[in-house]
């Protein structure tokens, strides 16, 4: 007999949960694209993004995913033949390494394994040794979505500077945008990347690239295409020139509707603090489920751990065993594990990862935390007892901003 007829919940690092209200904020029919009321409430988005990744600086927006946003970054920065350093901490900075290098850049890589952040002296040391200023931007992910670390943003910036070296800086901020802290001017980011998947909880199709003055200046070298030119998108005099083409509508009325609720109603600090007391409340289970060795974070110091998305590490079998019987029985969906090891190998049933990014409260994370531990039980799998109860605790004391 089988419990699974109720709502499902999806806890995979994105995408993410979409609010009710922005479901609804697109279901409607499509409006005027040349004035009137969406052409006057897209304007309003602009400033709502800027605050979401603190900058004062502009902010294109493709229709397009991550992926996407990768490309255009590298389009309008970089040209066939530069050199870049590639900063890997698990597999997504890898995964913009490799566009980078289908555009003709050559990449060398700076790489972390997958349980440890990026460390700014080493970043350091590697650009003191170019002393030609041959590497023209360091590129590195703020969360890595499969390792789930976190990497220590202005630190990485100033590591640039004690080099002094002269290298655009650009983060892809994917899995944290609007879940991890991020300050794109005060730790002097010069293009950020991001999605509307994750953090921002509007269905996958629109991302965002963020570019300060001296990105701008990087640009003036380079002939990105048509599409991917950010200039019309970020000056335009026509509205269609924002988007290249015809806007996506329903995107923007949803995304309208998530800004609101992030920037408006609840505050990016609050917002910030919530996905940290909800991560710890995680974290909490995961330690006491794993006294008898049951299971682990990838990441082993909790300052280093992302607030969007857990990497757990289990005994044999363990893994593969709590996700399907989530999955059949429980109506829950956790993430596989990406990178850690090789799909089809024992292994592969050794690793999971929970997605705790954007829309979230306490009664999601008790479902998707309980669900769990139903299905370790359901399977006999030793582990803690108390694993529940220390979540409620972290969930009703939130840490403090
Ligand atoms: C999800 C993600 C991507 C890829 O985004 P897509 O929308 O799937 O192309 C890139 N980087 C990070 C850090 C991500 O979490």
């Amino acid at each position: 007999m089988s419990l699974n007829f109720g709502r499902t919940q999806l806890a995979i690092p994105g995408p993410s949960v979409i609010p009710d209200r922005v479901l609804n904020a697109m279901h409607r029919p499509s409006p005027n694209i040349y004035h009137g009321e969406l052409v006057d409430m897209v304007d309003t988005i602009f400033p709502d993004l800027r605050t979401v990744a603190q900058t004062k600086h502009k902010v294109a927006i493709y229709i397009a995913n991550g992926h996407g946003a990768w490309e255009a970054a590298l389009a309008n920065t970089l040209n066939r033949g530069d050199k870049i350093l590639v900063i890997t901490t698990g597999r997504f900075g890898a995964g913009w390494g490799e566009v980078a290098r289908s555009m003709g850049l050559e990449t060398p890589i700076l790489d972390f394994g997958m349980d440890a952040d990026a460390d700014p002296q080493k970043l350091e040391e590697v650009l003191k040794a170019d002393t030609n200023g041959d590497l023209k931007a360091v590129l590195t992910v703020q969360v890595d979505t499969a390792s789930t670390v976190r990497n220590d943003i202005a630190a990485l910036r100033t590591a640039i500077d004690n080099a002094n070296h002269d290298a655009l800086f650009m983060v892809d901020c994917i899995a944290s945008l609007a879940c991890d802290r991020y300050l794109m001017d005060e730790w002097g980011v010069d293009v950020t990347v991001a999605g509307c998947q994750k953090g921002l909880m509007t269905p996958a199709g629109m991302s965002f690239v963020y570019f300060n003055d001296k990105a701008e200046t990087f640009r003036q070298n380079t002939s990105p295409s048509f599409y991917w030119d950010w200039q019309p998108r970020t000056n335009d005099e026509i509205f269609y020139q924002k988007f290249a083409g015809t806007a996506p509508t329903h995107h923007l009325y949803g995304l309208r509707t998530a800004l609101d609720m992030l920037v408006h109603e609840e505050g990016i600090e609050n917002v910030w603090t919530r996905h940290e007391t909800i991560a710890r409340a995680v974290w909490a289970s995961i330690d006491g489920w794993g006294i008898n060795g049951a299971m682990r974070h990838n990441i082993r110091d909790p300052k280093k751990r992302s607030n969007a998305v857990s990497a757990i590490n289990t005994g044999p079998e363990i893994a593969g065993k709590i996700r399907k019987w989530c999955e059949e029985e429980g109506g829950l969906t956790l993430g596989i594990g990406l990178g850690l090891a090789e799909m089809g190998t024992p292994e592969w049933d050794q690793h999971f990862r929970i997605g705790h990014m954007g829309h979230q409260n306490p009664t999601m994370t008790m479902a998707v935390l309980g669900c769990i531990e139903s299905a370790l039980l359901a399977h006999n799998i030793d582990h803690g007892d108390g694993g529940l109860s220390a979540a409620a605790r972290i969930l009703a004391r939130p840490a403090s901003q």
